[in-house]
């Protein structure tokens, strides 16, 4: 017979068109509150969602607060949270494994155009680096180039993960 791990979880909200509940993995009980309990048989349907892209990120996008991680840029509907190992190659849904990134930023990230190093620094594509263009290409990608990220995770256990970001740099370097 099976072992099963229960803990405490908050369902923050329902989104019930795509079965998926939003948990909220990191809230804290407040002694002050009696909060309602309820036993709850989870749809097998819903169950499968819960380790899906919805809790993912919801996690990363808090361990950010909300910004992305290169340019810290706040608007959460042009926000996503990016896989270092990608989903597709296996990559977990995990916040160590993750980014809150842009979408201007994120799309650059999965094109190899710009790296993230081990050491939380970006990296610009040598040939992007040097191209001359507008002022998303200057400002929005060439002038990051060295910097180190600008919001990482308060808490170091949610920081991204070295050595999988060791992996994706080197592809980045191959790429380029
Ligand atoms: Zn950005």
């Amino acid at each position: 017979m099976g072992t099963s791990a229960l803990y405490p979880i908050f369902l923050i909200g329902e989104e019930r068109a795509d079965l998926q509940y939003i948990v909220d993995i990191d809230a804290v009980p407040r002694p002050d509150i009696l909060w309602p309990s309820i036993e709850l048989e989870i749809d097998p349907s819903y169950r499968r969602q819960l380790t899906g892209q919805r809790p993912f990120r919801a996690a990363v996008l808090r361990a950010y607060r909300t910004s992305c991680a290169v340019c810290s840029f706040r608007h959460s509907d042009l926000l996503d949270a990016a896989h270092i190992h990608e989903d597709g190659a296996g990559g977990l849904p995990v916040a160590t494994n993750g980014l809150t990134l842009c979408k201007m930023h994120h799309a650059t990230y999965d094109r190899r155009i710009l790296g993230i190093t081990p050491d939380y620094e970006v990296r610009i594509n040598a040939e992007v680096l040097h191209e001359v263009d507008g002022p998303m290409l200057r400002h929005g990608t060439q002038e990051f180039h060295g910097q180190h990220l600008m919001v990482l995770p308060k808490s170091r256990a949610q920081r991204p993960d070295r050595s999988l970001l060791e992996t994706r740099y080197q592809a980045f370097l191959d790429a380029g």
